[in-house]
């Protein structure tokens, strides 16, 4: 009898867990209540999987024996609970790959910074002509490249949501960057819950296996005494970065800003553990490019850099932003408020932001927190004013910083489009014929 596997999820890591589960003999079936894209459904119908989408068959839901369940379904679901009740496991996508490959995994994770420190991971061993994939968040699911295309290592991006869904993955090498107060809906508001959902990446790591964590981050620390004893821990500390700024050459500009060496200082720890030698790992880092939307430097007209960080959902990421640009700064922020604080903020404002637009449907939170700290601080609902108030107020040796703040959906649909939508308005007006 062929084992009978229910896949909860049509997207990216739904579809790679339902093809590697084919190819291992399992008899698959996917369900997505809403719709599934057509690449996706091109391809369960080139390998012959049955799904449906726009429902979900409760009625035969109970006969699978084993659940595969995408990251954006929440636990708290009636019929997920149901699953638990009737015993049948519900694991995530990470979870079922990693039963079918014995390459050594890299896996990441944190509240900020995840996708560059995988790219980085990737990149610098990539350079050195190691066989590595670059899977999870970032990009191609792990299931589908284990299913497809294996490798001999995984750089592996996780969010929490993706590691409530382990039992067993257990990664060669863990990276914990952070963890700062995000997705809280999620973990019924409580702080702990989502630490302790991030810190699910080295439960299952033991001797030999290594974790590498921030070492100035309060929450991680508090949580330390819950970790296995026999676990090999590489504190890799914000403040203390001297050793790798001494032994590395940091000219390339997509490393700027502390955040950026910190997360190449984790990098660092994990290729060598890979037995990458010290100019290897330069060279990777001299070539390395990360995805847009990360303090991405995209135009100097004028003596004016514009800067697009749009991926700068929330406040910490702002922080850093403004911790590694030069003053004086155009700040472009605003869009959903998440709960946001901006006291932290306010000695980089002081220093450095000479003038604040606020970009977004309802700005009033901005407003009133710099009505009297910004002297210029202006509030629009559209790009097309944003550039108005840019040509009146810019100068030259200003950096025009998008850094928002805040999630995207009161005007883009998501961080990307807001992004390429700032970059293609701001090139139309200011790039120099
Ligand atoms: P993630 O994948 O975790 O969302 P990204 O690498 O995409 O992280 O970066 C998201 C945002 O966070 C960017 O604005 C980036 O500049 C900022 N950022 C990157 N690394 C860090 C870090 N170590 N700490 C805080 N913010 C960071």
């Amino acid at each position: 009898m062929h084992k009978r596997l229910l896949v909860l999820g049509g997207g990216e890591s739904g579809v790679g867990a339902a093809i590697l589960a084919l190819k291992e003999g399992f008899n698959v079936f996917l369900s997505d209540s809403g719709k599934i894209a057509d690449k996706y459904k091109k391809k369960l119908d080139d390998v012959g999987i049955d799904y449906e989408e726009g429902k979900h068959s409760f009625e035969m839901f109970f006969e699978f024996s084993e659940v595969v369940k995408s990251p954006g379904i929440p636990d708290r679901l009636d019929f997920i609970q149901a699953f638990k009740e009737k015993n049948i496991p519900v694991i995530s996508e990470i979870e079922f790959a990693c039963r079918y490959t014995r390459a050594y995994v890299i896996a990441i994770t944190g509240s900020n910074g995840k996708t560059t420190t995988t790219n980085l991971v990737y990149q610098i061993l990539k350079a050195a002509n190691k066989d590595v994939a670059l899977v999870g968040n970032v990009g191609q699911s792990f299931a589908l490249r284990v299913a497809e295309e294996p490798a001999s290592i995984y750089a592996l991006e996780l969010s929490s949501f993706q590691l409530d869904g382990i039992k067993e993955f257990r990664p060669d090498v863990s990276i914990l960057l952070n963890i700062s107060p995000d997705h809280l809906d999620r973990y019924d508001h409580d702080f702990d819950q989502y630490a302790d959902s991030k810190l699910r990446i080295c439960m299952n790591q033991s001797n030999g296996d290594k974790f590498i964590f921030n070492g100035n981050d309060e929450k991680i620390l508090q949580r330390l005494t819950l970790l296995p004893e026999v676990l090999s821990r590489c504190s890799v500390s914000m403040d203390k970065l001297d050793a790798y700024v001494e032994t590395f050459d940091w000219t390339n500009k997509a490393l700027q800003g502390n955040h950026n060496r910190f997360n190449a200082a984790c990098a660092i720890e994990a290729v060598r553990t890979c037995g990458l030698v010290d100019s290897e790992i330069q060279s990777g880092l001299d070539l390395f490019v990360n995805d847009p939307h990360r303090l991405e430097s995209f135009l100097e007209a004028d003596g004016i850099e514009f800067i697009n960080d749009s991926k700068a959902t929330n406040v910490e990421a702002v922080y850093y932003a403004l911790d590694a640009i030069e003053g004086p700064i155009l700040w472009i922020a605003g869009g959903v408020d998440k709960g946001n604080e901006y006291e932290t903020l306010d000695h980089f404002v002081e220093e450095k932001v000479a003038a604040l637009i606020c970009l977004g449907t309802d700005n009033s939170k901005l407003l009133n927190y710099y009505e009297n700290k910004i002297e210029q601080l202006v509030s629009v609902d559209s790009l097309e004013l944003m550039i108005e108030k840019i040509k009146d107020w810019k100068k030259a040796g200003m950096k025009v910083l998008l850094s928002p703040a805040c999630s995207s959906f009161d005007l883009f649909n998501n961080y990307m489009h807001r992004g390429d939508a700032f970059k293609e308005i701001i090139l139309e007006n200011f790039r120099t014929k």
